[in-house]
């Protein structure tokens, strides 16, 4: 009946996170009538089913049928309150939710699946920043704080995390690997923030990960000398983008440089005129003289503006250019590659950040704030919702039919699989899936 690998259907893929959780909060959690991981669970399904509010959530669990669902789709024993799940969640630190998504991503490893995602032989991690919360008034004890400049008054409380993806250049999904929450201790300013947070999500990587061949790429807050020695130091190579202000000394130091130290080529391909410059061994600046990086440069014109003859038919589209400092030794082989990994980077916006935002996550609703880590274990949860959809939509063929039949919108299969949660008694989340390209026969009145 089912055509995918045991491992990859969602009942396997919940079992691993169960177990996950139940070894992180010990068996039968704290013994008070919900178990803690009953209530974990319960915040994952909420995620999985994308309800919009812890409210509507619990409206959802109190009819009967639909209660029956959740025990027998998320094997609950018991569905908890919006109050006492939110007590239960609060103290629970995000580490154990970065432990589930590590035990699902090694299971997909185990797969070997995740090999086609595979970026010279290493996993490329683009690693960002985003916001999920910010308040005037509500706030916790890990919130970070804008003040004013002027009398030092808090302006709004707001929380932000960083994230790590695998991704691959030509691949859809990306997957999810670590969050790291940026606290208030990280400092006021977005850079230090993401800086001090950045190196916290290094060494949390490598405990979790220690020995996963690992290529990052980031945006120009990384390429500093201090991030560049915690990425050596945490056996990480590296494609970062460097920016004309930030990096004045090696902007210099690239681009005044002659043949044969500096190799510049172009090529049309598809119409579009791509040159490449690239360079290795230059200094990161003044400050890091001795801390070398391999340079890149690609600069692309889109040509379809002009005629054969080389006029102009259309308004000039304008040219784009990236720079990257990267710890491969640049050849002629290989800088499409490195250029194609740097600038993979745009996915954990797009396909990551932006998903969660508009495509039905709710990332940015606040579920409940809590007094210690509820926003922070909520975001992380739904990030492992998130990861639940991706590793399904990648290699679970069910879901991939489920996925094209509703037009391949992610919200219009939800808003599918909740019609068909909500109407049905159904006993698994196979069934669910399966139910979107096979619909039960409608009843007649
Ligand atoms: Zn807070």
């Amino acid at each position: 009946m089912y055509e995918t690998r045991s491992c990859f259907r969602p009942t396997h893929i919940l079992s691993v996170i169960r177990s996950s959780f139940i070894r992180s909060f010990g068996k039968g959690g704290n013994k008070k009538v919900y178990s803690q991981e009953d209530c974990a669970i319960s915040a994952f399904a909420m995620f999985h089913l994308k309800s919009p509010s812890l409210l509507q959530f619990q409206d959802v669990c109190r009819d009967k049928d639909k209660k029956g669902n959740i025990k027998s789709m998320y094997s609950v024993k018991d569905v908890p309150s919006d109050t006492t799940m939110r007590e239960r969640l609060d103290p629970v630190e995000s580490e154990v939710i970065n432990r589930a998504i590590h035990d699902v991503i090694g299971m997909a490893q185990r797969s070997q699946e995740l090999q086609d995602w595979d970026f010279l032989k290493t996993k490329l991690i683009s690693l960002d920043g985003t916001g999920f919360f910010s308040s005037s008034t509500i706030h916790c004890k890990n919130c970070c704080e804008k003040r004013s400049k002027k009398d030092g008054s808090i302006l709004c409380y707001h929380h932000e995390m960083l994230v790590g993806s695998i991704v691959n250049p030509f691949q859809k999904q990306v997957f999810p690997v670590l969050f790291e929450p940026i606290c208030k201790e990280d400092g006021e300013e977005k850079n230090d923030c993401e800086r001090n947070a950045g190196k916290r999500w290094l060494k949390h990587y490598r405990r979790l990960y220690p020995n996963m061949p690992t290529t990052i790429v980031a945006d120009g807050l990384s390429s500093n000398g201090p991030f560049i020695q915690a990425l050596k130091e945490a056996r990480c190579s590296f494609i970062l983008g460097a920016k004309e202000d930030d990096h004045k000394f090696l902007y210099d130091w690239f681009f005044s440089a002659e043949e044969p130290d500096v190799i510049d080529f172009t090529e049309e391909r598809k119409s579009v005129k791509h040159r490449y410059r690239f360079m290795n061994n230059v200094p990161l600046n003044e400050k890091n003289f001795d801390l070398k990086v391999n340079v890149l440069m690609l600069e692309e014109e889109d040509l379809s503006h002009l005629t054969k003859r080389g006029k102009e038919k259309k308004k000039l589209a304008p040219k784009r250019r990236w720079v990257w400092v990267t710890d491969y030794p640049l050849t002629l082989e290989n800088v499409r590659t490195i250029a194609q990994g740097g600038r993979a980077r745009w996915k954990i916006e797009n396909e990551t950040f932006n998903t969660l935002k508009t495509q039905g996550y709710h990332f940015e609703h606040n579920y409940g704030h809590g007094y210690k880590n509820l926003s922070n274990v909520l975001a992380g949860m739904m990030l492992l919702a998130f990861l639940f959809d991706q590793i399904l939509f990648a290699f679970n063929k069910e879901v991939k039919k489920a996925f094209e039949k509703t037009s391949s919108t992610y919200r219009y299969l939800w808003q599918k699989l909740k019609s068909l949660f909500e109407e049905w008694i159904v006993d698994s989340l196979e069934k669910l899936y399966l139910s979107v390209f096979k619909p039960p026969p409608k009843p007649v009145l």
